[in-house]
């Protein structure tokens, strides 16, 4: 093909895909704009995943008559005058990108007003093309009506994903944007109907209760400081109320709702000693830099920004998120006294190193016998396989000794001439699991009804993974009803599982869904919530009465393959009699 200069509106159609990748990118644009214009109030209201309508509504400067065309046209902008102004830009937005770009792609009309003037201006605007400029009356302010995103690019239009998704990504990118700026009111309307307002009274935690409810708000602790580098204010949340997956990690930079990895994991580290494994903190937090230090300007979307003084800036969020989990005791430390005998004790951390997930995952390609000496031949421990079967013939379920429990966790078992180590939480899990699909598959789910039942207030990606798996959900033995708004009733629940009737283990679960972004056969995924359903309910259950431990430890033994939690880690170690001989130098 010979080369040649493309025609303008192939260069605003690209340009714009830039900019405008999916309708969530529209609304965060406009409310960037309403912000930057000084608006207290401001209304979204979308339809069809704002696929077929965007309307932003602000009670900001308006623009003046003489502008409004200019506005539209790419690279105009009224924030910047010259490339040095970037480096003390104070505003959202400043390449004049966003109004030409989603002009170029959608049936756009404006209405705006400035306070002085007499009139409004209403100019409507189709695939880059001015349809109609005029004069009306309107409210101080400005209006956005967008229609028809991506009618004229196709394959833009082709690559979205169903409405719901779609309004599911625009609730988040208000939500931040409401948490970013909570002097202003916003309101999301989704399909007519209210999804959330907050009141622009200037209160951080208010809008932390709007938008993530109750269970939430009550559990978080104020941070607010100033380091060297900046200064930091806003909220974290208590241990207690970690998730799974990092989406509940807010941070703002200067009022700008940005993701940064480097600041993530600032955050992640400093909740390290608190934190599960695989769970994530929640936070709200403010930061205050001297924007001479930091450059937006390194995407069309402004999502992205890099730090002059990265280090630094790291460093104080690290320690003033660890200062302010350092003044609670939130975590019990559980010391073993020093033997003077010539024995030693495994450690708490050590033992849960032999029952731990990452390294028994990392011999996962070897074949079981394999896997089994490479694991933990430097503790001469060895995970049962079902190489050796003799744990489970019936003769020995008779003879096996229960000799007692370590750290509230690990039962001890003597069999034969080997000692067993066995993870009361995998075994427990695994039992659990075991039943449950055992009924799933016969298709008798049996469901406990709650009285009174779970009320979760879900947020629309929550919503979502609950109403599109809700037949699986059903099919497992819980009843799910939604009873307005954002409110879900959990009515029943599996009656195996009785322990998951709480409202954090219920969001644990549906968490775990929503994070699911690959479409997975609705097989497998009934596999995965009955796992994470079995996992939810033996969570922090240390205080097994003895009696129930041990018809749990019979179950566990009469299991096809009782050496393997669903997760895949081993629920038990084994020890012979010769390596403990050994140890103590009894033979060589
Ligand atoms: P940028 O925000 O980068 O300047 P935009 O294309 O988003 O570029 O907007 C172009 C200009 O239109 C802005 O600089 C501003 O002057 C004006 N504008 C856009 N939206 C609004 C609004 N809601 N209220 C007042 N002025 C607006
Ligand atoms: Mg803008």
């Amino acid at each position: 093909m010979p080369i040649q200069v493309l025609d303008t509106d192939t260069v605003n159609k690209i340009a714009a895909g830039e900019v405008i990748e999916r309708p969530m990118a529209v609304v965060k644009e406009l409310i960037e704009n309403a912000i930057d214009a000084g608006a207290n109030s401001i209304i979204i209201e979308i339809k069809d995943g704002g696929k077929s309508l965007i309307r932003i509504t602000d009670n900001g400067s308006g623009i003046d008559e003489e502008d409004v065309k200019l506005a539209f046209a790419p690279h105009a902008t009224s924030k910047i005058k010259q490339l040095q102004d970037l480096l003390y830009v104070s505003t959202l937005g400043f390449r004049g990108e966003a109004l030409a770009s989603i002009a170029a792609v959608s049936q756009l009309e404006m209405l705006t007003k400035t306070e002085n003037a007499f009139n409004g201006s209403r100019y409507v605007i189709e695939g880059g093309i001015e349809k109609r400029h005029e004069e009306i009356g309107c409210p101080n302010g400005t209006t956005f009506i967008v229609k028809n995103l991506f009618y004229n690019t196709p394959a833009r239009l082709k690559f979205l994903k169903t409405s719901q998704t779609e309004a599911g990504y625009i609730s988040s990118i208000v939500e931040h944007m409401a948490l970013s700026h909570p002097e202003i009111a916003f309101k999301f309307i989704n399909q007519e109907q209210l999804r959330f307002y907050t009141s622009g009274n200037g209160s951080i935690k208010d809008v932390i209760y709007n938008i993530y409810g109750m269970d939430i708000t009550s559990n978080i602790l104020p941070l607010d400081t100033i380091k060297e580098s900046c200064t930091i204010n806003g909220f974290i949340g208590k241990p207690v109320i970690s998730r799974g997956n990092r989406s509940y990690i807010n941070y703002f930079i200067n009022g700008r709702y940005i993701k940064s990895g480097v600041i993530c994991r600032a955050i992640e580290e400093a909740f390290d000693p608190y934190m599960m494994q695989h769970r994530y903190p929640f936070t709200v937090l403010h930061l205050k830099v001297d924007p001479q230090f930091i450059d937006i300007n390194v995407h069309p979307q402004k999502m992205e920004v890099r730090f002059i003084n990265e280090k630094e800036l790291c460093k104080d969020i690290y320690n003033a998120v660890l200062e302010t989990l350092k003044h609670r005791e939130l975590v019990p430390d559980i010391v073993l006294k020093k033997s003077n005998v010539n024995l030693r004790y495994l450690s708490n951390e050590e033992i849960n190193r032999l029952f731990d997930k990452e390294d028994n995952n990392k011999n996962d390609n070897k074949p079981d016998s394999l896997r089994e000496t490479a694991a933990y031949n430097a503790h001469d421990i060895k995970q049962g396989t079902l190489f050796e079967a003799n744990i489970m013939s019936p003769q020995a379920q008779k003879d096996i000794k229960i000799i007692g429990q370590v750290f509230s966790t690990y039962w001890i078992l003597q069999y034969d001439s080997s000692m067993f180590l066995i993870d009361q939480h995998a075994a427990h899990e695994k039992v659990l699991y075991e039943r449950f699909m055992k009924q799933i598959n016969n298709n008798e789910p049996a469901t406990q009804m709650l009285a009174p039942p779970l009320v979760l207030s879900l947020s629309m990606l929550q919503q979502q993974a609950v109403e599109e798996n809700i037949e699986i959900f059903e099919k497992l033995g819980y009843c799910i009803e939604n009873f307005g708004g954002r409110e879900y009733m959990i009515t029943g629940i599996p009656a195996q599982l009785p322990s998951i009737a709480t409202n954090e283990l219920m969001l644990e679960i549906i968490d775990s869904i929503a994070d699911n972004k690959v479409n997975i056969s609705s097989e497998t995924l009934l596999g995965r919530i009955a796992t994470m359903s079995c996992k939810a309910a033996v969570k922090g259950r240390n205080d097994l009465p003895k009696e129930q431990a041990y018809e749990l430890l019979k179950e566990l033994m009469s299991l096809e393959n009782p050496y393997n939690c669903p997760h895949g880690r081993p629920t038990m170690i084994k020890i012979t009699q010769k390596e403990l001989e050994r140890k103590f130098k009894r033979i060589v």
